[in-house]
């Protein structure tokens, strides 16, 4: 489960950035996880909460913020929306659409006490 992994290096984040503030605890952690990354919202949730038990992080709000799909679409020469990395642009019907937007696994917003 790649959920977990992803859980751990988020934690490690915010444990080193309470670390280099001597902060108590981290109380909140903002994470954007894109529609197109592969990531499973609510199993990150789930492996936040276990990785971040015994950890600096133990208790803190973990919120995701959801980032929908998109795609540049070279014929159309716009920004199309995209429900999976595979999809064909919706207007036109061509392959050849780049992802811009959605593949998002990051940390948006961290707060520490
Ligand atoms: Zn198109």
């Amino acid at each position: 489960m790649h959920e977990m992994s992803l859980a751990e290096g988020v934690i490690g984040i915010a444990e080193d950035a309470a670390r280099r503030e001597n902060a108590r605890r981290v109380r909140k952690v903002v994470l954007e996880i894109g529609r197109l990354s592969a990531v499973e919202p609510q199993a990150l949730a789930f492996c936040l909460e276990v990785v971040s038990r015994g950890t600096l992080a133990e208790g803190a709000t973990f919120s995701i913020v959801d980032i929908p799909g998109g795609g540049w679409c070279m014929r159309c020469s716009r920004e199309v929306p995209m429900g999976t990395s595979y999809d064909d642009c919706p207007h036109c019907g061509s392959g050849q659409v780049q992802i811009v937007r959605g593949t998002e696994r990051r940390v948006r917003e961290l707060e520490i006490e």
